[in-house]
Parts: C-alpha cells; structure tokens; sequence
C-alpha cells in the first residue's frame, strides 16, 4: 500500500511533446490577454497604439517568414530583397496569394506543402492540430497549428464572446460537429478554455437530431446558441412544430451567427424576432478563428487588429482601396509561424465602414458584413456577381421564405454564347398571390447585382435538398452549368 500518492520531482521528467509545457504562458498573456483583460487594455488602445503593436508584430513575422520556402521564391521573383520591408506600410509591396497558390505548394510538396515546413518538421517534438476549411467539395485543404496558433483560434472566439456580454457560468450551445472543419474545436475551446462557460457541442444530423437538441437546450438551461442563420430559423421551426414550444422561452442572452450580406439588416431582424434576443454578425476563416465580430452597437464588425492585419483590395487590380470601398480582403495574421499568412487574399468581399472610436470604447477599425464570397463569385457577362448578394432583395417581400438558389448556364443565341442567371425564389405556401413578385425581384436584383437575371419562383420546401437547408453549416446558394458543359 502506497500512502504517498505523489511522483518525486526528480522522476517527473517527461520525454514527450506535453502540450502544457509547450507554451511560456505568462510571456503569451502579456501579448494576447485573455478576453476581460483584453476587453479593458489592448481593446481600447488608440490607432496609433494599435499601429506600433502591429509594426513590431509584422517585422518578426518577416524576420521568420523569410526562413520559409514559399515566401522566400516568391517574393525573391519579385524582386523584394528582406531590407525593402521596414515597416508595416512596406506591406503592400509584398505580392498577394491565394488559397490555390496553397493548393499548388500542396501538390507539388506534399502533403502539407513547403508552406507548412515549420509545421511538418514540428510533428512528433511539438503537439500540432490540423483543420481544414469545411463545407467544400473535393478534398479539403488541410492547415497545422501549433500551440500558439491552437490558442489563438480559441482565445480569439472567446474575446467576442465576452465583449458581446457571455459570463462565466453560461451554457452555449452548438449544433456544428468537432471534426476536421474548425468551428466546432474553435468554439468549445474558447468557452471551456477561456471563459468559463458550459460547451454543449451537441453535433446535429446523424449525432443528433434538431429535436433532441433542442430538449437539451430547454432541460440544460442553454442561454447562448452559435449557428449559421438558416439553421436557427430551422430550429425555431422544429421546436414550434415538434415540441409545441416557442424557442423564446428559453431566454438567451444573444445569438452567435453570420449574418452573411444582411445589408439592410432584415435577416437580423428575423432571427431577433424569432428568439427574443440580440443576434451578433461574425467573420471567421479556419486559418485565424475569429477575426471580426460585432460589439453590442451592431454597427459594423471589429477586426481584431492586435492579432492581425486586414486589407481591402480592389477586386480586378488588386490595388488598396481606401474606406467605404468594396474589395477583398487581404489577411495577414500577426501571430502565426506554424503556416504563416502574410497577405493571403481570401476573396471575401467586405469594405471597411468605422474608422473612428466605437461607442464600446473601441478603436479597431469596422468593417461591413461579408457581402460575398469570391469562391462563389462568377463573372456574369463582364460583372462580378455574388449569390448571397441576393439576400437583401430575396428577404424584401415577405411571400418569399427567404430562401434562393442560383444557376448559371451558357447559351447560344443567334451564334453568340450568352452567360445567363436564373435565380430561384422559394414563395410561401401561405402566401396570398404572387402578382408582380416576381418582377419586383428581378428588379431590385438588377440593382443589388448589377446584371440583369431572371427569378423563377417555386414552391416552399423545393430548394431545401440543393440549398443544404435545415441541416447544421453553410447553405449553398450556386450552381455554376457553364463549367459542365452542359
Ligand atoms: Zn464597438
């Protein structure tokens, strides 16, 4: 028998990558506070504070990334020497890339490319994560973290929550599921991690349908629910017509969604209205966790500026563009080195709208909502069109469910081809008539689009399967023929 239940100190030395003992704590708390220190110190710093952070921040990660392969050939054929960059304004002298650039290295290096040499090296001697993007087709692009990285994606999501007013000792719900896509592992980290909330990470579908996720919610007192905005109108509509209950009984503090191109903020008004609570807009990408979120003035998303560099381009040039104009984005994440991101353009539209201090105190920059994803984008007779772009004339006319689908097709006309755009509406079956619906929606679309498309109107319930409705993640909004050939 054993009565001392203890390791001696001097046996205690451990040989493998222990996560805990991999990270200088107290040295990555000073430079990323958690989220009520963060909230009254490196959230409130003026722009100029916030500038001089992020030009140290960016001459380290310069001074690393010239060591990595993919950075180093490409800005080498660019002729970019490591003395050209001084100081964070020198970036946009630094070619731009995107995810097929990522895609490539892959291909050509696999499996994780010369982009991740740091992180391949590091398996086995360091703990490393690997997410990918989630709701794609084909194979899905893999990304490593290490542990600061791993923290990140965390303690970023936890910093929103708290701003937003989530406490220790709340219940957040969410119906994504920890697998390979990120938001899942994102979200439970930063409650369980950082903030002291009860995860529920409940899964949805096969792991459990909507119906018993919402029993929990109401027998395990859930007060925060995270979900993209058609999956909590589907919840809505289960718990009214499957358990008899209104989903405002439960009380919740406010929901975490994304609201996508809401523009007019119809959506948002929808879902605050169905559930009894504030909604609040977020941006994330796998690679960073969260990286912009509304405050409680629902006027515009912060972009996390201590953690990372956000650009707006010009969508054909590539040119900077200044506020107030729409472009993509061009992210550069101050804090990573296990994949270092310095200038991706991740072809999300969006234009910068606050520069001012917020009424939360806040200096960091405000943008819009995500008015389009370029990975949906298809030129449409010369112009730029985005399918959730149609979210705001859709959501116009209440006979509408809401719900559209786009199909893109190529015609021959008098032996010229013509690109052409059918959007279709989903009309509800209550819905009195359906005279003049359909040209008051081709014509707000000509204006919102900048193309002229047509609407075909159907019924409620016929977009469900190839929109990807009333199933936990992103609906799908295109199908692109001209690609099929058909
Ligand atoms: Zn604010």
């Amino acid at each position: 028998m054993h009565n001392v239940s203890t390791v001696h100190a001097s046996e205690r030395r451990s040989s493998l990558p222990i996560y805990q003992h991999s990270i200088d704590w107290d040295e990555f708390f000073s430079e990323y506070p958690v989220p009520d220190v963060y909230e009254r110190t490196v959230y409130r710093w003026s722009a100029d504070q916030t500038r001089a952070c992020q030009n140290s921040r960016f001459l380290a990660l310069m001074r690393h990334a010239w060591g990595n392969e993919f950075y180093r050939r490409r800005w080498s054929a660019a002729g970019i020497e490591p003395g050209d960059i001084r100081s964070a304004d020198d970036i946009v002298k630094l070619p731009v890339f995107t995810s097929d650039d990522i895609k490539d290295d892959q291909a050509e290096n696999p499996p994780f490319g010369l982009i991740h040499a740091e992180g391949t090296a590091g398996i086995g001697h360091e703990p490393r994560k690997l997410q990918t993007s989630g709701g794609t087709t084909g194979m899905p692009r893999p990304t490593l973290y290490g542990p600061i990285e791993w923290e990140m994606n965390g303690l970023s999501f936890a910093r929103g929550l708290y701003i937003q007013g989530a406490r220790p000792g709340d219940v957040l719900q969410n119906p994504a599921t920890s697998s390979l896509a990120n938001f899942g592992w994102c979200v439970y980290k930063a409650c369980h991690d950082y903030m002291g909330i009860l995860p529920l990470t409940t899964g949805s579908g096969v792991v459990m349908p909507s119906r018993r996720q919402l029993e929990l919610a109401f027998a395990w007192g859930t007060n925060i629910f995270t979900s993209f905005p058609e999956y909590l109108t589907h919840l809505a509509k289960v718990c009214r017509e499957e358990l008899g209950r209104d989903v405002r009984e439960l009380n919740l503090r406010f929901l975490q969604s994304f609201l996508g191109p809401d523009v007019n903020n119809t959506l948002r008004a929808e879902l605050e209205s169905t559930w009894g609570c504030p909604v609040y807009d977020h941006y994330g990408l796998h690679e960073f966790g969260l990286g912009g979120f509304e405050c409680k003035q629902q006027n515009g998303l912060h972009l996390m500026e201590d953690a990372t560099i956000f650009e707006v381009v010009d969508v054909d040039t590539g040119e900077p563009v200044g506020p107030g104009v729409t472009g993509n984005l061009v992210v550069t994440i101050l804090y990573r080195r296990v994949l270092p991101i310095i200038r991706m353009n991740v072809r999300d539209l969006v234009r910068i709208e606050h520069t001012d201090r917020c009424e939360c105190g806040s200096c960091f920059r405000r943008m819009s909502k995500l008015l389009g994803r370029s990975d949906n984008m298809i030129k449409l007779r010369g112009v730029n069109v985005y399918p959730m772009a149609c979210l705001p004339a859709v959501k116009s006319d209440p006979r509408t469910t809401g719900e559209w689908f786009c199909i893109a097709d190529r015609r021959v006309a008098d032996g010229a081809m013509r690109d052409e755009m059918t959007v279709q509406v989903e009309v509800r079956r209550d819905a009195a008539s359906r005279d003049g619906l359909k040209e008051h929606l081709e014509r707000w679309l000509h204006t919102d689009l900048g193309v002229r498309v047509a609407v075909e109107l159907v019924d409620e319930g016929n977009l469900a399967e190839v929109a990807n409705l009333g199933r936990e993640g992103k609906p799908r909004r295109l199908l692109d023929r001209r690609k099929l050939g058909t």
